[in-house]
């Protein structure tokens, strides 16, 4: 089955008892059992329940994989991932990261015991030179977040796979639209569902698609032995979100294209990050590996003045200043302040993060109506 056909039909069935075309939003804590241990294959909403089944099984068809578990967030998924650890195991990400991820790393799980390292993986040696007998797990985000390096993902899942390394691709920012990891040798796909899935900045949800059943079973496992699940009426959402996601997900290509070609020409515009753009570092790769170049843009102004970036980021209308991604309407983040404020400045620095940076998540409006902000609000 082809990708639109899935995100329409996948995982969902007609509600058996009376036929709804919609998966009703089992809004339950428990499921009444004929006698003990005698029940229709749901006993307790935090384990199972019929709405997050459909989910899960729609979002493992997106990403070609077997299994799809859900979580209360994001960072809920990722938290269940780095719950398979144990002390001492050291864990390869990438060191251009999503703010949050790099804080569940460094202020929860190193703590812990659990060792990081933080590469810049457009270069692949980079990982090699910190890979021990140590390494259990290689965390790729690509595009990485907000400066939309490419990762060259069947690179990175070769060297798991030659050394018995388990290798994650948080695919948020392409989506499953654009891009399939578990095809290209990932183990684990990790989604900010709340973000292009979910597509109407109304839920907050994570999810893992993997193939193996053993690794789903251990994450299905943490799912219901550490709680934390998203509500059905959540899930009911993402199925309905879902439904649309080619379809949003090729407008906000579109779109995201023509703004990044007249930021690029503007001449107040300094570096502009977006991996449409035949000057960034990562296109060719990208073009090899991606089904198109997303939605998020990042840029600088001329002069990296922090006083006109601000301005310009308080006096766009259209675009909303504001945390997130992903969704209908556009966004303006400033990810220094915003999303990469738990990462310390002297690291955001490193990866060239720089104060003035402005990310756009551009959405499906009208690209005029985009452009025409932009440029009053830049002057
Ligand atoms: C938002 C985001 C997360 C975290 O997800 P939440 O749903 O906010 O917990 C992780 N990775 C990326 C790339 C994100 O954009």
């Amino acid at each position: 089955m082809k990708f639109a056909t899935k995100a329409i039909h996948a995982g969902v069935e007609p509600d058996p008892t009376t036929g709804a075309i919609m998966t009703p939003i089992y809004q339950t804590s428990t499921y009444v059992q004929e006698s003990p241990g005698k029940h229709k294959g749901y006993e307790y909403s935090r384990t199972h329940n019929p709405t997050r089944t459909a989910l899960q099984n729609a979002l493992a068809a997106l990403e070609n994989g077997k299994h799809g578990i859900c979580y209360a967030s994001g960072l809920a998924a990722t938290d269940a991932v780095l719950k398979l650890f144990r002390p001492g195991d050291e864990i390869i990400a990438t060191n251009d990261i999503y703010g949050g991820t790099y804080r569940i790393m460094k202020k929860i799980y190193e703590p812990f015991g659990l060792v990081f390292h933080f590469v810049d993986m457009s270069d692949i040696k980079e990982i090699e030179k910190v890979i021990s007998e140590k390494t259990k797990m290689i965390w790729v985000e690509t595009p990485t977040n907000p400066l939309l390096k490419i990762i060259d993902i069947e690179a990175v899942t070769s060297v798991c796979k030659q050394k018995g390394i388990l290798s994650v691709v948080d695919n948020t920012f392409a989506s499953p639209y654009l891009q399939n990891p578990l095809d290209q040798g990932a183990d684990i796909v990790m989604h900010s569902v709340t973000k292009y899935l979910g597509g109407h900045s109304d839920t907050v949800m994570g999810a893992l698609i993997v193939n193996d059943d053993d690794l789903a079973k251990q994450l299905a496992f943490i799912q219901n032995a550490s709680g934390a699940v998203p509500g059905p009426q959540d899930c009911f959402l993402v199925l309905r979100g879902i439904k649309t996601l080619h379809i949003r997900m090729q407008r906000h290509c579109e779109n995201a294209k023509v703004v990044s070609l007249w930021l690029e020409d503007h001449p107040k515009v300094g570096k502009v990050y977006y991996p449409g753009l035949p000057s960034h570092e990562g296109h060719l790769l990208a073009t090899r590996q991606m089904r198109g170049y997303g939605g998020i843009i990042s840029f600088e102004l001329k002069g990296d003045n922090y006083e006109e970036a601000v301005h310009v980021m308080e006096s766009l209308e259209v675009f909303s200043l504001g945390e997130s991604l992903g969704g209908v309407e556009s966004l303006c983040t400033h990810p220094a302040s915003m999303t990469h404020a738990s990462i310390p400045k002297e690291e955001r620095e490193k990866v060239g993060l720089k104060d003035t940076l402005i990310r756009l998540s551009v959405g499906i409006e009208d690209v005029e109506d985009l452009i025409e902000d932009l440029a009053q609000a830049i002057g």
